[in-house]
């Protein structure tokens, strides 16, 4: 938790361009937008992966799954979204903080690579 780039980013000892904040979640760009519209939603607590919640998590990811269409409508995406989590290696997760990818303002093809 102590180096998590997530957490340092939630506390502001590292830049980012918020989107949306509140006391629980945080919304930013992503540093290497894959779509016009880029940008990840992470909670402020350190939780590892969507492999690591609990049962005490539940209010906190609800919270953030009704934050979505207001967070993409903010962002002008009244055509639709895409909304990914990578889970551990498999699944490409790369920074190990609980995050969602919004994207948009692109056609996006199924299934993913
Ligand atoms: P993951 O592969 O873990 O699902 O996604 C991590 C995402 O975080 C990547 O899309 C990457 O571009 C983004 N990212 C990594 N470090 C930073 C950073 O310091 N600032 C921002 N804004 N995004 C970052
Ligand atoms: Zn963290």
């Amino acid at each position: 938790m102590g180096d998590c780039i997530f957490c340092k980013i939630a506390q502001k000892e590292i830049p980012s361009s918020a989107v949306y904040e509140d006391d629980r979640i945080l919304c930013f760009h992503d540093l290497e937008p894959q779509a016009p519209v880029h940008v990840l939603i992470i909670p402020k607590k350190h939780i590892e992966s969507l492999d690591a919640v609990t049962d005490e998590d539940r209010d906190l990811l609800g919270y953030i799954m009704t934050k979505v269409k207001d967070i993409a409508q903010e962002l002008g995406l009244e055509n639709g979204y895409r909304l990914v989590n990578n889970c551990g290696e498999d699944g490409f997760q790369t920074v190990k903080h609980l995050h969602f990818h919004l994207l948009g303002k692109r056609k996006m093809t199924w299934p993913p690579g």
